[in-house]
């Protein structure tokens, strides 16, 4: 079955079918590839494929920035979504100087995408899960072939997969850098969250305590070559022992294993081609110094919804004389973010060269 992109809130894909077209097919059921979808599906047919169910082994420390939370006017004090406490005073220690608090909320990760996911599907998009394998160019519309072999045509792609992007590197577009992480949920109390950023003679640490109702949740960048070792960083929580006043943990009760992008320079950002946008972690768009990536996620989906909206899909589609103009307008939109994550690049740097 072939349906076209003209008659969208009518008939919709699925890589059920042996080959399908869709107005616009987002790879990638996280919080950016979810926003996008919901803020698009009204108006256009849209797949959403990922590879995973919807939220299941997201490693995230779930604290959801004013500007993120911006983007998700209707989350209101939904009690499933938020973690006790529900707000809290995010702390950061650089090299043992103490910086101004900010206000987060505290989220449960897997209930934020379930609760987004409802939101999509209600608005009309197609939820399915599935991978992508490959993406070709052909005449007005990209061809995407998914993990059961089947057939998507696309006139707009939207690339959310996160890290080691499949669709980033499917264009053609050169990979971005990459860190691996270790939560885990060691029993104790804390009143604050903390992000420290320190170091002694075993080298430098990134890591962060957020309180969480089980316990607390302690994370930690990993330093490269340590990826396979399995416990979690003891110079992590000695960083955060001295760091965070009260900080005193008990046995861990869980552990997981996650990475996240962490760009070098803002050439490492790629926000796409035209007809076919990145957004969120696959485009590059998370703060280096902290692992913030939900308001690049959400601002960039965001972005992208509203220029497509605009354009329209049949114009901004792969081939179409306004497909460079909409990427340029996406560039335009985003771009308050790439600026701060300039900032937060230079200011990282010379926290690594000992100037901070
Ligand atoms: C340990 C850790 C803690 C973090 N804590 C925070 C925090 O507290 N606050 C914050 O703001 N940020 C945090 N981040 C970063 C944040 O989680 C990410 O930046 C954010 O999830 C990016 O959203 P996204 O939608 O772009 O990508 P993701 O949430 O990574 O979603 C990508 C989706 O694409 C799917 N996918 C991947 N490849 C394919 C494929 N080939 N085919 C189909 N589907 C595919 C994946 O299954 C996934 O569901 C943390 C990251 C880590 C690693």
């Amino acid at each position: 079955m072939s349906f076209g992109t003209g008659d969208s809130r009518r008939r919709r894909g699925s890589p059920k079918d042996s080959a399908s077209s869709v107005d616009i097919a987002i790879v990638g059921a996280g919080p950016a590839g979810l926003l996008a979808a919901e803020m698009l599906a009204r108006k256009n047919s849209v797949l959403v494929a990922d590879r995973l169910p919807v939220g299941a082994g997201k490693c995230c420390a779930g604290l959801l920035s004013a500007e993120a939370l911006s983007f998700l006017p209707g989350l209101g004090d939904d009690a499933a979504v938020f973690e006790e406490p529900s707000e809290l005073e995010l702390v950061s220690v650089v090299g043992g100087r103490l910086l101004p608090g900010e206000a987060f909320r505290n989220v449960d990760r897997g209930a934020l995408q379930a609760w987004m996911a409802a939101r999509a599907e209600a608005a009309g998009a197609s939820v399915v899960r599935t991978e992508l394998k490959s993406i070709a160019p052909a005449r007005h519309s990209w061809n995407l072939v998914l993990d059961d072999d089947k057939l998507v045509l696309a006139s707009v792609i939207i690339g959310a997969d996160g890290y080691n992007s499949a669709t980033r590197s499917a264009l053609g577009l050169p990979p971005a850098p990459v860190v691996a992480a270790r939560q885990g949920i060691f029993e104790g109390r804390l009143e604050k969250a903390h992000l420290v950023l320190d170091r002694d003679e075993a080298g430098i640490h990134y890591c962060w305590a957020v309180p969480k109702k089980c316990g607390i949740l302690v994370g930690a960048a990993v330093a490269a070559g340590a990826e396979g070792a399995a416990d979690f960083p003891e110079g992590a929580l000695r960083a955060l022992g001295s760091a965070c006043p009260g900080f005193e943990t008990g046995a861990q009760l869980a552990g997981e294993r996650g990475a996240f992008t962490r760009v070098r320079s803002v050439d490492d950002i790629r926000l796409g081609l035209p007809g076919a946008f990145l957004i969120g972690e696959a485009a590059g768009l998370v703060l280096p110094s902290s692992g913030e990536g939900l308001g690049g996620a959400l601002a960039s989906a965001a972005a992208v919804a509203a220029v497509l909206l605009e354009e329209g899909t049949a114009g901004a589609g792969l081939g179409r004389p306004g497909s460079g103009e909409a990427l340029e307008r996406y560039r335009e939109r985003i771009s308050p973010r790439v600026d701060r994550i300039a900032a937060d690049l230079s200011f990282l740097e010379a926290f690594e060269a000992g100037r901070i």
